[in-house]
């Protein structure tokens, strides 16, 4: 029987931004544990099925189901920090409508995370939410406050996320003590906030960009990759992504698909 011709499946569904230079690509780097380190992609991710199962789908809308999981323990790590700062006599200042974040960060995603964002702003997000996002890039697509851009995805007259249920761990794990301004540099409490969210990970039972960095590999047809790899081979700058290509994001139905 005449063997099946099988169409390769690219590793990220969004075609679009193939010849983008928003797209960089990481060498993850090697360690002396990588060998020790080395699972089985499918039988480590399947662990992980029963909670995966259980997430809330009006929270966690993903397509993707280990990225809402990954997301989902990021969501909880950043609880924890909080706690862990009540016992400090501290709180956590962001709020509704705080959006400095939005301009410095510069944010990133994984491949897998923007595949997400490009499916959401396809399927889920509202038509209005679209026609501000695409208004924005049309009519002031080089707009600047105090020298900071503002992300593609923020809606700049709101102070709000157009893509708030799938954006990415970047943005799920900032917390800061005091309120950030971009006219004014001054410490807000993040290098506090970066060591609880960081001792929050070690109480998981997974870090968020090991799911990621294990699908990754599943989907490349490799049976194993390290645990401990814990960045994506693909990240997209979102500050480097053309206007055109956004354009096209958000007035197109399905352009990618
Ligand atoms: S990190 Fe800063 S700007 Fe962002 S929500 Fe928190 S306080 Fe507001
Ligand atoms: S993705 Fe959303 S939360 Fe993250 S920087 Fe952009 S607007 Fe802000």
């Amino acid at each position: 029987m005449p063997k099946k011709n099988k169409q390769k499946r690219s590793l990220y569904q969004f075609e679009m931004l193939e010849d983008s230079i928003a797209i960089q690509k990481h060498t993850p780097e090697t360690n002396h544990q990588e060998s020790t380190n080395r699972v089985s992609c499918k039988k480590f991710l399947s662990q992980f099925n029963e909670p995966i199962k259980a997430l809330n789908k009006k929270e966690y809308p993903h397509h993707n189901r280990i990225l809402a999981f990954a997301h989902s323990l990021c969501d909880l790590v950043v609880e924890k920090a909080k706690d862990k700062l009540a016992i400090l006599k501290m709180k956590a200042a962001c709020e509704a409508g705080c959006d400095a974040c939005c301009y410095y960060t510069d944010m990133d995603a994984t491949g897998i995370e923007f595949e997400e964002i490009i499916r959401y702003i396809h399927k889920d997000m509202p038509e209005a939410t679209k026609q501000i996002l695409l208004k924005q890039v049309q009519e002031e697509p080089d707009l600047k406050t105090h020298g900071q851009k503002p992300c593609p995805f923020l809606i700049r007259s709101q102070g709000c996320c157009g893509i708030y249920p799938v954006r990415p761990v970047g943005c799920r794990s900032l917390l800061a003590t005091k309120r950030c301004r971009l006219d004014v540099e001054e410490d807000t409490g993040l290098q506090t906030t970066v060591t609880l969210i960081q001792q929050a990970w070690q109480e998981m039972p997974v870090r968020a960009g090991a799911l990621m960095v294990l699908q990754e590999q599943a989907r490349k047809g490799k049976g194993h990759a390290n645990i401990n790899q814990n960045f994506s081979e693909f990240l997209v700058k979102f500050e480097q992504l053309e206007n055109i290509k956004l354009e096209q994001l958000f007035a197109s139905d399905d352009p990618g698909e």
